[in-house]
């Protein structure tokens, strides 16, 4: 794709954005004013291109009620880490913990998904970013319905806009099969590295799943060398 191409690629999906939220019952943002600070002054956290920032994302989404989520939920589990992350990992939902703490993946998986950061790729977690499909927990951690994924959409795709990451990693049935737009099942899917909007994606097995399954671990393992592969990173030998 040629960069007039992605430019054009990208407007499209901020237009896209946009739409969404008048459709969803939010006004857009205001356009920047004349005074508005440069990108060079832009604090941390914010793009460099023109567009929506991450803050901007946080401050649509507010106390959100688009969905019926909101009756249940104690906090909305934006994600975080590095805005200008090289790696972004895309879970199901926030859990009890993630919940009560306000920040993704911080339970038991994301015990796990700590260690596959720092002990399998050897990066800190803070310099990656970590998502979550949906951004309330559903109740007693049911799997997310349709519905509730479509409300939380807009806010993904303009997060994933606005990092613009190298690599896109799907975690579990949700987190791939969203990125990939496909129905597939995550045994099938899993390690077949594909695309989301021009960005590498590798779908591979939730931390949740390899608590349960610690087999699976090596297969995880395979796919962050390739991961590692797709950074331009050195893989362990
Ligand atoms: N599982 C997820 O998919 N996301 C979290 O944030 C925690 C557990």
């Amino acid at each position: 794709m040629s960069g007039e191409e992605e430019l054009v690629g990208q407007l499209l999906a901020h237009a896209r954005f946009l739409g969404s939220l008048s459709s969803i019952g939010v006004p857009p943002p205001a356009a920047p004013s004349a005074t508005a600070p440069s990108a060079e002054a832009a604090p941390a956290g914010t793009t460099a291109a023109d567009g929506p920032s991450l803050e901007t994302i946080r401050e649509t989404i507010g106390d959100c009620r688009r969905c019926k989520l909101a009756a249940g939920r104690k906090t909305i589990v934006f994600g975080q880490g590095n805005p200008r992350a090289e790696l972004m990992f895309v879970g199901e939902a926030p859990g009890a913990e993630e919940d009560e703490q306000g920040l993704a993946f911080v339970g038991r998986a994301g015990q796990l998904l700590t260690d596959i950061i720092e002990k399998g790729l050897r990066l800190k977690r803070a310099e990656v970013f970590i998502a979550n499909v949906l951004k309330c927990r559903p109740p007693q951690n049911r799997n997310p319905e349709p519905d509730e994924i479509v409300a939380c959409q807009p806010f993904l795709e303009e997060q994933i806009r606005v990092i613009r990451p190298k690599v896109l990693v799907g975690l579990g049935k949700f987190g791939a099969q969203w990125l990939l737009k496909t129905a597939e099942p995550i045994t099938r899917i899993r390690g077949r590295v594909g695309s989301y909007q021009g960005i590498h994606v590798m779908p591979t097995y939730h931390p949740a799943y390899l608590l349960r399954n610690p087999g699976a671990k090596k297969e995880v393992w395979e796919d962050m060398k390739v991961v590692l592969q797709l950074l331009g990173r050195r893989v362990p030998g």
